[in-house]
């Protein structure tokens, strides 16, 4: 057995092995509750790295009774399946939402279960995924020829046993028209010992494969997820990361700052940060709206532009992804857009004279501040 399988079987999966929570017998029978719900699952290696109750870490993987809560008070409409993924299934565990490109769940196992999980309602639950619905996914690609790329995602595919995966992977190669495969994951930030050599001998050979990664905390970062994550970028996979806002946990610009800053040390490009989903059973994780944006204005001209991620809400009522920014346009006219920059000055970039056929008042173009404003290649 390799590490990372003696990892994988070594979880804590039960409410007693669970680490720095209170004996209290009313208090953990109040969490077998919540298990039989919503499932436990922490890897040995993950759960290694818990050093205290409520880290950063042990929020994200030990269940709490607040998961219970929103099945008292569903006011806000908490639903098992916020994004309607179910809805935009055209064949079983595959979502074809965009035009050009579809997410395809080829098991529902994950190396943890994250209490804010999105497919609460699929993850640790086997027989959801099987051998027929991936053909069924495969199959459907290959007759769509809109579909250029395919998430790959779950559960966890890089869980995909290395035969299994390499089968899956060389099905959906052998699609002409398919240009583009990606894994979504959260192994190389939980269970990195599963990123072996072999593992990428196999994934190189599928190229353009890329991979977008989980990650919610810079103490998520250890030595051997960087190794992991070295060894995927050795093997050619552009890598990006994907963040859950979640609060307690990464609600500040100086943890996310510092989080995107270790991504790019180890080969990481942030991608995207999400606005937690309406999960039954994650309310107690949702942030504002403001926060977000808050963040992204801590990001954005402070740090490198290429530490700073999209910031989306996953549309509630299956509308897709929404990217939101904080407000940069002061002003917009068909003479001048006034722009506020990350320190809060303001500038103005006049619009061509001619736009359109029509013209403007030349005056327009020889304001001399704008002018100057305008060589801001820094
Ligand atoms: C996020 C997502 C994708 C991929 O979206 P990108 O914005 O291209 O990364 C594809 N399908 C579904 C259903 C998704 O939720």
């Amino acid at each position: 057995m390799e590490t990372w399988q003696r990892q994988l079987s070594g979880s804590i999966t039960k409410v007693d092995q669970l680490p720095f929570i209170p004996e209290d017998p009313d208090y953990r029978r109040k969490l077998n509750k919540v298990a039989e719900v919503f499932p436990i699952r922490i890897n040995a290696y993950f759960a290694d790295q818990i050093k205290s109750a409520n880290d950063p870490l042990w929020k994200q993987v030990v269940p709490t009774e607040e998961e219970l809560d929103d099945f008292l008070s569903a006011e806000e409409a908490l639903e098992s399946d916020p994004l309607k993924e179910e809805r935009d299934m055209p064949v079983p565990e595959l979502v074809h939402r965009y035009p050009d490109r579809v997410l395809l769940m080829i098991n529902n196992h994950c190396p943890i279960i994250c209490r804010f999980c999105t497919r609460k309602r699929k993850i640790g639950f086997p027989g959801l995924v099987t051998r027929e619905t991936l053909s069924q996914g495969i199959d459907y690609i290959a007759k769509h020829p809109e579909v250029r790329d395919v998430v790959m995602s779950g559960g966890d595919p890089l869980l995909v046993p290395d035969r299994e995966l390499e089968r899956i992977l060389t099905a959906l190669r052998d699609i002409e028209h398919l240009e583009i495969i990606r894994l979504g994951t959260r192994v190389p930030g939980t269970l990195p010992e599963r990123i072996t050599p072999k593992l990428c001998e196999i994934l190189k050979k599928f190229h353009p494969l890329y991979a977008n990664l989980h990650f919610n905390h810079p103490d998520e970062i250890t030595p051997e997820v960087e190794t992991a994550c070295n060894r995927l970028a050795d093997a050619g996979l552009p890598l990006g990361s994907q963040t859950v806002l979640l609060k307690g946990v990464n609600d500040s610009v100086e943890v996310m700052k510092e989080l995107m800053h270790k991504l790019l040390k180890i080969r990481v490009k942030p991608y995207y940060i999400y606005q937690a989903d309406m999960t039954m059973g994650t309310d107690h994780f949702r942030t504002s709206v403001e926060k977000g944006l808050e963040i992204i204005k801590g990001l954005m001209g402070h740090t490198s532009g290429m530490g700073v991620p999209y910031y989306v809400i996953d549309t509630p009522g299956g509308g897709g992804k929404v990217r939101l920014l904080p407000d940069t346009v002061v002003r917009f006219t068909d003479k001048e857009v006034v722009l506020t920059n990350f320190e809060g000055k303001t500038y103005r970039y006049p619009q061509p004279a001619v736009k359109n056929g029509k013209s403007h008042p030349p005056e327009d173009q020889q304001d001399e501040t704008a002018t100057q404003n305008l060589c801001g290649l820094a």
